[in-house]
């Protein structure tokens, strides 16, 4: 089936794109026909260029080793080989805009595609050349006003020493006289010269101010694009996949059938498993399972899957679910009630499907709690004061506990968990573990985090995980995860 692609936007003033240049403002929609099979191809493999700079970031990873490993995901995901290889460039033009559409929908959408893609296009900027970096101007209208010889001799003086241009190195320098307000980032770091309303600027430090105009031009294509989304997502071909894209989990799936012993989970070891190894959001479902001996419809649906993610077994599930619900029902009523569901999660009723246990996107990004209900992520949904509570708890240090909440509360949930998974397992960035790697990232699947914690502890404690020993037999280090209970809020669980 052939598909073809849709003009979103075209900005007045910037020329299309040149396909010699390795990087694109992204003006102009390609207008081709592709395969339904290439569109999704495309698009998940940018997403998955996106989720990895998303997770860099969130390792607090920067400088060359972000560079390098920026560059090991765009040549795995995105290569930009040559600037003869016009299929490279072609997949970069066409993923974007197919994302550009499936995150235009909402403002948290729109934020999380603005942020990323202008750290991509940063990092592809910086790598040009001087020469490159000049004809990319050229090509797409950014006509800032180029310093004449005989200007540059006349400022000559303020000139040398600016970003390290040294003396040797000032005839070659090119220098751009740009308004004062594009520079504002600049000022700072003395890296131009002002005069008269306008900052002189070396090329090599036009890379902030051109990202700033690539982010005004995709703020407002994204905004645009906006209005016709209801329309393009109608499309029976390829609505749901852009509906969905942000919900895609991209990484591993943790329904896979377990093996190890670090995969199995009964349920008397749950209580101390949520207590050591469950990050925020499932700990917080956990102490309000305890306290209210049930779960609203979508806190059952995530914190299930996620138990059914860390090796709880079906049956295992059904005796854990019901030594809580039976506190506030009858063992009948509980059949009669809720078993189906349990056993609809592991595929065994119903469309027969096997449910995958939510990853952080999703959880993010989904239904809200409504009161009385305790789903979602702590770091996206939760009040700050309660957020706040929630950490404190845990016994983590107050300016530590204010620093998660500025952070969670700037638009960075994954940021601010991943930051409680570093302080809860102290030095693990340095641990070896079993296979010779690091731990994976945390804060993108609460699975993840669930079992880098548990490898953590058996690393820690020299258990192998073809060990038989349990989550119980491990003793977490001091100062390591809390040992307090989620604190359960006020209100009173009702569904
Ligand atoms: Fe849970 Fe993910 Fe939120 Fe962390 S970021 S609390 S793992 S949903």
């Amino acid at each position: 089936m052939e598909l073809s692609t849709r003009r979103v936007d075209n900005v007045p003033g910037v020329q299309k794109r040149s396909t010699s240049i390795k990087i694109s403002m992204y003006a102009a929609a390609p207008e081709e026909e592709i395969s339904l099979d290439e569109f999704e191809l495309f698009a998940l493999d940018r997403l998955q260029l996106l989720r990895g700079i998303e997770s860099l970031k969130t390792r607090g990873i920067d400088g060359a080793e972000l560079n390098t490993k920026l560059n090991q995901l765009e040549n795995k995901y995105m290569p930009m080989r040559t600037r003869e290889q016009i299929g490279d460039n072609r997949k970069d033009q066409i993923s974007h805009f197919i994302l550009r559409l499936a995150y235009c929908w909402n403002e948290d959408l729109r934020r999380w595609f603005l942020t990323h893609e202008s750290h991509l296009f940063k990092f592809r900027l910086d790598r040009l050349s001087d020469q490159d970096r000049a004809d990319f101007m050229i090509a797409n209208g950014l006509s800032f006003e180029q310093l004449s010889s005989e200007a540059k001799t006349d400022l000559k003086d303020k000139l040398i020493g600016l970003a390290g241009v040294e003396e040797s190195k000032f005839p070659s320098a090119i220098y751009y006289k740009v308004p004062f307000a594009l520079a504002l980032s600049l000022i700072g770091s003395r890296s131009v010269y002002l005069e008269r309303g306008f900052a002189y600027v070396p090329l090599s430090k036009l890379v902030s101010i051109i990202t700033s105009k690539f982010k005004i031009h995709l703020t407002r294509s994204l905004a645009e694009a906006a209005h016709m989304f209801e329309p393009v997502s109608s499309d029976p071909r390829i609505g749901a996949l852009l509906k969905n894209m942000s919900k895609q989990y991209v990484g591993k799936d943790f329904t896979a059938s377990k093996t190890s012993a670090l995969d199995k989970l009964y349920p008397e070891q749950v209580d101390e498993a949520a207590e050591r190894h469950m990050p925020l959001c499932m700990k917080y479902l956990h102490s309000n399972l305890k306290r209210d001996g049930k779960l609203k419809h979508w806190g059952r649906l995530q914190y299930g899957l996620f138990l059914k993610g860390a090796g709880l077994e079906l049956e295992n599930a059904i005796l854990f679910w019901q030594s809580f619900f039976t506190k506030v029902m009858s063992a009948d009523a509980f059949s009669k009630q809720y078993a189906y569901s349990f056993r609809h999660m592991y595929g065994k009723e119903g469309s027969r499907k096997n449910y995958t246990p939510f990853s952080c996107y999703k959880i993010i990004m989904g239904t809200p709690p409504e009161p009385g209900a305790f789903h979602g992520c702590p770091f996206r949904h939760m009040p700050d004061n309660q957020l706040a509570a929630q950490l404190e708890a845990l016994k983590m240090p107050s300016s530590e506990v204010q620093e998660l909440v500025r952070t969670a509360k700037s638009g960075n949930p994954q940021i601010a968990c991943q930051r409680h998974f570093d302080w809860a397992h102290p030095g693990h960035q340095t641990m070896v573990v079993e296979g010779g790697g690091r731990l994976a990232e945390a804060a993108n699947h609460p699975n993840q985090w669930y079992q880098s914690s548990v490898l953590y502890y058996r690393t820690k404690n020299g258990i192998s995980s073809t060990s038989s020993a349990s989550v119980k037999s491990e003793t977490p280090p001091a100062g390591g995860v809390g040992s307090a209970e989620a604190v359960a809020p006020s209100v009173e669980a009702t569904g």
